[in-house]
C-alpha cells in the first residue's frame, strides 16, 4: 500500500488516468519524444490550499482548495474554477491537461491551468461564497497573474465569483487588475459574448458536424444534459434555430417530451425551482436515461466520465457534442466509434469559453473593447478552421477525432518546448 502510494503520484485518480489514456494514445500516434511525453504527463505546478472562512452560524469551516498549472510553454497558464464537492487533487490535474491542449489546438497563445474548491456552493449563502472566493485568491496568489495564469469561471462559478477574484488580487496589488481573470461582469472589464461562449462554440460545429453527415437541423432531435451556462446556451440557441430539444435534465433530474421542449420556459421555471422534472413541461426522466434516448444530436455538458463502457453502447445519437470537459471514458470511446457516432471531443466542442476569455483577457490588456458581433465572428472562424482541421488529420491520419484534436494540441505544445529547450 505505502509502496504503491509512492509510485504513483497523488493526482492519479480515474478522472486523470482518463485524461492520460488519452494523452497516451496521441502521443503514440505522434511518435512523441518520450522525454517531452513524460514531461507532458505530470503537471507543471499544483498548489494545495487550506481556506478557512466564518460560516453565518459563526463557525469556522476548512475548505480544500487548488490551482494546478498543466504547461506554460505557449503562453501564460489559463483555466477555469471550480466550485463541487466532487472537486480533488486529480480532478483538477486533469483538468489542467484538458485545458492545455484545448487552448493549443485551437491556436490560443495560452497554457492550461485549473483551479477549484471542494464545497457545495448550493448549500452556501453569498456572504460564504464571497468570503470563500476572496480568502481562495489570497492563498493562491502567489501563483495567479495577468502573466502568469489568469483564473475564468467553470462548474459552480459565476460572473460573481469572477468579479470578487479580480477584486481581491487588485487589492493585493493595490490598483486595478482586470486581466488577472476572465468571465467577469462587463462593467469591470468582462467581455460582450462571454457568457454564451461556450455554449455557442458547441453550436458552431454541431452545424459543421451536421452538414458533414447531412443532418437537417431544421427538426433535428437533441437532448442535452445540464443546463448551466453551456447545457442552456446550446439549448436555447439550437431551439431558436429550429431544433427539437426532447430532453434537458440538470442534477436534481430532467424532463423529455418527444414533440420537443419549450426552452424559454424551461428556463423560468429553472430560475425559480431547481429539479427540472417537476416543471409539467412533459415527462421525468433521470440524468442516466437521458443520454440513452435516440437522437440526432447530444450534448453532454455537466461533469465528466457521464458515458462510460457500460452505457455507451445504449447511446443512440448521431452526434456526441462534448460541452463537458472529459464526459466520455476511453472504453466508450472506443464503443462510440464503432457504432460510428460523429464524436466533437471536449477540448474543441468546448473551447469557445475559453476562446473568448483570451479577447477578454487581450481587451482587458489593451483597455480596448470589441463589440459583440466582431466577438462572435472571430469565435466562429476560430472554432471552426480548428474543427476543419481536426477533419483532415482525422482522414490523413486515419484516427478518431478525439485522437486527432489531441494530436494537433499536444503537437503545438510539444514542439515549442523542443525549441525552447531543456532549462537550465
Ligand atoms: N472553464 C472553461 C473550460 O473548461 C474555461 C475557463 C476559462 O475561460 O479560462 O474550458
Amino acid at each position: 500500500m505505502e509502496k504503491e502510494r509512492r509510485e504513483k503520484p497523488e493526482f492519479h485518480t480515474p478522472v486523470y488516468e482518463m485524461a492520460l489514456k488519452q494523452f497516451d494514445i496521441a502521443s503514440e500516434k505522434l511518435g512523441l519524444d518520450p522525454n517531452v511525453a513524460s514531461r507532458l504527463r505530470s503537471p507543471k505546478r499544483a498548489l494545495i490550499v487550506s481556506v478557512p472562512i466564518k460560516m453565518d452560524d459563526g463557525n469556522v469551516k476548512v475548505f480544500e482548495g487548488y490551482r494546478v498549472q498543466h504547461s506554460m510553454v505557449l503562453g501564460p497558464a489559463k483555466g477555469g474554477t471550480r466550485y463541487h464537492e466532487d472537486v480533488n487533487l486529480g480532478e483538477v490535474s486533469a483538468l489542467a491537461m484538458w485545458m492545455s491542449w484545448k487552448s493549443a489546438v485551437i491556436g490560443l497563445p495560452l497554457g492550461g491551468a485549473k483551479g477549484g474548491i471542494r464545497c457545495n456552493p448550493k448549500e452556501m449563502s453569498r456572504g460564504e461564497l464571497q468570503r470563500l472566493t476572496r480568502r481562495y485568491t489570497t492563498e493562491i496568489f502567489p501563483l495567479i497573474g495577468p502573466d502568469r495564469d489568469i483564473p475564468g469561471p467553470d462548474v459552480g462559478t459565476s460572473e460573481q465569483t469572477m468579479a470578487w477574484l479580480m477584486d481581491t488580487y487588485s487589492m493585493q496589488v493595490g490598483y486595478s487588475v482586470p486581466g488577472i481573470a476572465t468571465g467577469k461582469p462587463v462593467n469591470i472589464g468582462g467581455s460582450l459574448g462571454r457568457n454564451e461562449a461556450t455554449g455557442r462554440g458547441v453550436v458552431y460545429v454541431t452545424m459543421e458536424a451536421a452538414k458533414r453527415i447531412n443532418i437537417n437541423l431544421n427538426g433535428a432531435k437533441v437532448v442535452v444534459q445540464g443546463f448551466g451556462n453551456v447545457g442552456y446556451v446550446a439549448a436555447k440557441i439550437l431551439y431558436d434555430m429550429g431544433c427539437k430539444i426532447i430532453a434537458v435534465s440538470n442534477s436534481k433530474g430532467g424532463i423529455y417530451n418527444k414533440s420537443g421542449l419549450d426552452i424559454n420556459r424551461l428556463y423560468e421555471f429553472s430560475k425559480e425551482k431547481q429539479n427540472l422534472s417537476d416543471s409539467k413541461l412533459g415527462d421525468k426522466i433521470t440524468n442516466k436515461e437521458l443520454l440513452e434516448l435516440e437522437c440526432d444530436i447530444l450534448i453532454p455538458a455537466a461533469l465528466s466520465a457521464q458515458i462510460d463502457g457500460d452505457n455507451a453502447k445504449r447511446v443512440k445519437c448521431k452526434i456526441l457534442a462534448e460541452g463537458a470537459n472529459g464526459p466520455t471514458t476511453p472504453e466508450a470511446d472506443q464503443i462510440l466509434k464503432d457504432k460510428g457516432v460523429f464524436l466533437i471531443p471536449d477540448i474543441l466542442a468546448n473551447s469557445g469559453g475559453v476562446t473568448v476569455s483570451y479577447f477578454e483577457w487581450v481587451q482587458d490588456l489593451q483597455n480596448f473593447f470589441w463589440k459583440e458581433k466582431e466577438i462572435n465572428e472571430k469565435l466562429k472562424d476560430i472554432i471552426v478552421s480548428a474543427f476543419n482541421n481536426m477533419m483532415f488529420l482525422t482522414e490523413k491520419e486515419k484516427v478518431d477525432h478525439r485522437t486527432a484534436a489531441l494530436m494537433m494540441g499536444i503537437k503545438k505544445i510539444a514542439d515549442a518546448m523542443l525549441i525552447r529547450g531543456l532549462y537550465p
